[in-house]
């Protein structure tokens, strides 16, 4: 453990220090000389968006159930912290014991977001553990990381010891279990991670090889000692029966997400071609109504919060959604506890839960149709028409709604000026709209928020193959929509950092050799790349220099079919020759079902993954 007394004198001195203090309610207390096995979940971001992270919790609570395993917290230090850790000479630690991470058995990573990944290498450094994997010892922890990202683990591969693909509730007790035995058997790292390779949703990198093509390509990925290729990914099967913690922690600062979630369910069947969460996450798999029920009045009697979340890629597709909202909201009444629920198609209920419906969904109106003309969003299968959203937001306005957020996306294959400037259109008619309504009925004054990331091609999509466009393009697609939107009174419009988002699709599709340029990046003093005031472009671009990477090789370059892919030893389920089929339907502006209303046979029930 680290010496107390002078983190006590440093904590002042630095902004926020209820980040490093740990000891909040909920926090699990344990004796750490009683425990077999120590585990440090790590949360490569700071405290406030760590602690709303509802997987991280999820795992947090199910390890810590076990015994003999103490898990423990730990977020990335703000740049001040890591100046003053540094300048003390301590080491990075937990939350709860404070405990210097290189004297853990396990230390974990959530990796959900690409522009993380200097922030991990920030948290190994300080936590005094080797940065590359091939430098650690039996002495050292197991270097472990999960999430999102890992379904293309291989621009983190030479960091990371092992890779947890998939959902890892029942994984992480398969694999600390093995642990156990092995520490009773006195074997080193490099035996415990080949048998931990035999763990189905385990990736081992360091026991395969990749040899690239003059071309830059990929050429071979192969295998050593028996480890399986692909890696398949696990998921919950029984969902409803899943972990769940009952008693959260209750964080001391205001953190993104300060209330009580539920997870709804996992997966979504929309099938749009962009989204990664659709796809790696599949099949949906729900809890019941019950189930929540008792979950969130379990988590608000525990907290204290006062307000709860139903959580979800698409909640409007819970087959049970509006049994779940209206005895809730029934259940919450005169508590002063409220239910916040996205934005739900209502015209799809009747008789007895309409009604209530109408009277819940009070939270603005929030909608992503992603794409401003109808051939657009047919390529990228979003299955949203304008006749909804105008739809939708003339009923919210006459409801007396004045604030509608849209969200949209710049860049995506098959893009045209016509449609980014179709974006404005929509604008200017939910304008008009809200004119229309009589003065009596609305609101406050119009306001719309119109926000507008940069695509960014995902892995296991089927436009994991498309080129980004490249910033300059974007900048103008940017400049132009703005000039477009300054007819449009009364509307505010966001849009993203064309530079980052390039950076992002690097990671995205990145290979092994980009860890060289994350370490230079890393050393250069890039941290917290996604928070706007800490993000530096340049120290990127000569980070790439350095490591003679050229970025528009992997974020602008389409790839062919038989090109291998850097994630090819992941396997999500979905087959490729699905994703291609899907990816030429895009080229025809062809739109495919929702996978509710009928398989489209994306591979998952062949792979036993979907009933
Ligand atoms: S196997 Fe069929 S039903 Fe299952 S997720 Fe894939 S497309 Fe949907």
């Amino acid at each position: 453990m680290i010496d107390t007394i002078e983190l006590e004198s440093l904590l002042p001195t630095v902004s926020k220090p209820a980040r490093y203090t740990g000891g909040e309610l909920g926090e699990v207390k344990k004796d750490i000389y009683s425990a077999d096995v120590r585990f440090a979940f790590c949360f490569p971001d700071v405290y406030e968006v760590g602690m709303s992270h509802l997987g991280t919790s999820i795992l947090y609570h199910l390890v810590n159930g076990v015994d003999a395993v103490y898990a423990e917290r730990c977020f990335a230090p703000w740049p001040d912290m890591e100046k003053a850790l540094k300048d003390a000479a301590l080491p990075l630690y937990t939350l709860e014991t404070k405990t210097a991470l290189c004297d853990f058995d396990f230390v974990g990573f959530s990796l959900g977001y690409e522009m993380c990944y200097t922030n991990v290498l920030t948290m190994l450094d300080l936590g005094r553990i080797p940065i590359y994997a091939k430098d650690r010892r039996s002495s050292d922890p197991i270097v472990i990381a999960g999430g999102g990202c890992v379904y293309n683990p291989e621009p983190m591969a030479d960091f990371i010891d092992l890779f947890v693909v998939g959902e890892g509730e029942e994984v992480l007790a398969e694999l600390i279990e093995l642990f156990s035995v092995c520490k009773r058997e006195n074997a080193d790292h490099a035996y415990f991670l080949s048998r931990a390779a035999g763990i189905e949703g385990i990736y081992v990198p360091s026991l395969y090889d990749v040899t690239y093509k003059k071309d830059g390509t990929v050429k071979e990925i192969t295998v050593n000692e028996g480890a399986p290729m692909p890696v398949h990914k696990r998921i919950v099967s029984d969902f409803d029966a899943g972990f769940f913690p009952e008693s959260p922690i209750v964080p001391y600062l205001g953190v993104i997400h300060d209330r009580v979630t539920v997870e709804v369910m996992r997966g979504c069947t929309r099938g749009c071609r962009f989204c990664q969460a659709g796809f790696i996450y599949r099949p949906v798999r729900e809890r019941s109504a019950d189930t929540l029920i008792k979950q969130a009045k379990a988590n608000i009697s525990h907290t204290g919060h006062d307000e709860v979340s139903l959580c979800s890629l698409s909640t409007g597709d819970y087959s049970q959604v509006a049994r779940l909202v209206c005895t809730l909201s029934d259940d919450l009444a005169g508590t002063g506890v409220s239910l916040a629920v996205p934005s739900l198609r209502i015209d799809s209920y009747e008789g007895e839960y309409a009604q209530k419906l109408k009277e819940v969904r009070n939270t603005g109106l929030t909608f992503a149709p992603e794409a401003g003309t109808q051939r657009l969003r047919d390529i990228i299968n979003k299955n949203i028409t304008e006749k909804d959203i105008f739809s939708a937001v003339k009923e919210a306005f006459e409801s007396g709604t004045n604030g509608v957020k849209l969200y949209f996306m710049m860049g995506l294959p098959g893009e045209t000026m016509e449609d980014v400037l179709g974006i404005a259109d929509i604008a200017a008619r939910i304008r008009s709209i809200y004119y229309e309504v009589p003065k009596e009925k609305r609101a406050g004054g119009f306001k719309l928020t119109v926000s507008v990331s940069c695509f960014v091609p995902k892995p296991h999509t089927p436009f994991q193959w498309a080129a980004q466009d490249d910033i300059a393009v974007f900048e103008d697609k940017q400049r132009r929509l703005k000039d477009a939107l300054r007819s449009v009174k009364g509307v505010k419009f966001n849009w993203h950092d064309a530079r980052l988002s390039m950076l992002e699709a690097v990671f995205a599709r990145g290979d092994r050799r980009l860890s060289a340029v994350l370490m230079n990046a890393y050393q250069a003093g890039c941290r917290f790349d996604s928070w706007k005031e800490l993000f530096d472009f340049d120290k990127w671009c000569r980070a790439f220099e350095q490591a003679g990477v050229e970025p528009a090789y992997y974020a602008a370059r389409e790839r062919k079919y038989d090109e291998i892919l850097p994630w090819d030893m992941i396997d999500t389920g979905i087959s490729k020759a699905y994703l291609w089929d899907e990816k030429m339907r895009a080229e025809q502006a062809a739109t495919t079902p929702d996978c509710r209303l009928g398989c489209t046979g994306c591979g998952l029930k062949e792979a036993g993954l979907c009933l």
